[in-house]
């Protein structure tokens, strides 16, 4: 008793730790951008995820998952969100005119920010300041922003849609995967995660639920990406199914942006 008790002490001084490190954190540029490329099979490299990671100057590199968790709780994610797509608009506008300028950046939308952010007014105000395309900032949604206040979300990613950038549902497949959703969703890629193959033992029904998922978008004029590839056979059999775009460990891990530029250019 004593013990988890303990923990949970723990845990919740670890919580307080991120959220009074976090201002400080921002105005020092300690969440810098990693880039985990999205590859084409047919195309090679076609864009890049954009991961946040949190360079502290005594802890070290954190991953998002010690604390996006957290600053979601608090509702301080909004202001990380914001500034992880400001720094994605900029390297855009870095990239014009150089042979990076096809390339495009998924930025990460959590549930939140539409709480705390009008989400419109911020991206559409990064796509004038930075005099970029918004097909090239694609906004990755996961199913669970339309969880609640569906109609209010619906419309404004058909609002953002409208503006011209790209919608990708994240995670597809992971969680509460609703199929009315995608008949009424505004989106242009469906992302699904690589889980949904390995959580099971079912492996043969898994393929013949994932290809006709792959059918299905392609027929509702959505392109499929699948993330969390990490071997060859695994992209061959997700190939044979009709997927041509690819994230995962086996084309690469995400990396700062400098590796990034001199690994692809
Ligand atoms: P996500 O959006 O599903 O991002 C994909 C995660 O899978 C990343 O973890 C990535 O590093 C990892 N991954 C990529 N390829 C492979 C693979 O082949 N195998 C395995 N096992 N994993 C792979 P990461 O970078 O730790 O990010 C975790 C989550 O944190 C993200 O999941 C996303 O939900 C959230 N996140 C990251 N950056 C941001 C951000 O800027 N804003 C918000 N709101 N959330 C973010
Ligand atoms: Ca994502
Ligand atoms: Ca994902």
């Amino acid at each position: 008793l004593f013990r988890s008790d303990h923990s949970l002490v723990e845990q919740k001084r670890y919580e307080q730790q991120v959220v009074s490190d976090f201002e400080t954190a921002l105005r020092e540029r300690q969440f810098q951008i990693y880039l985990q490329p999205q590859i084409s099979s047919q195309e090679g490299l076609q864009g890049a995820e954009v991961l946040v990671r949190w360079v502290h100057p005594e802890k070290g590199l954190i991953p998002p998952m010690d604390f996006i968790g957290i600053l979601e709780k608090t509702g301080l994610i909004s202001r990380l969100d914001a500034n992880v797509w400001e720094q994605s608009a900029e390297l855009l506008q870095r990239w014009e005119g150089t042979e990076k300028e096809k390339l495009y950046l998924s930025i990460n939308l959590s549930a939140k920010d539409f709480y705390y952010l009008d989400v419109y007014e911020t991206v559409t105000a990064l796509v004038e300041k930075y005099g970029i395309d918004p097909g090239k900032l694609r906004l990755e949604i996961t199913e669970s922003v339309l969880m609640s206040d569906v109609d209010k979300l619906l419309a404004i990613t058909r609002k953002l849609h409208q503006y011209g950038f790209f919608i990708e549902i994240d995670d597809f497949g992971k969680g509460y995967s609703s199929l009315s959703m995608l008949k009424d969703i505004d989106a242009d890629v469906l992302k699904i995660d690589m889980e949904f193959l390995h959580e099971t033992e079912h492996e043969e029904k898994s393929r013949i639920i994932l290809g006709s998922i792959i059918d299905m978008s392609k027929k509702l004029g959505m392109s499929v990406i699948t993330e969390g590839v990490e071997t060859k056979v695994q992209m061959e059999h997700l190939q044979a199914l009709g997927c041509d775009m690819f994230q995962g460990y086996y084309f690469a891990k995400p990396m700062p942006v400098s590796d990034f530029e001199s690994k692809y250019f």
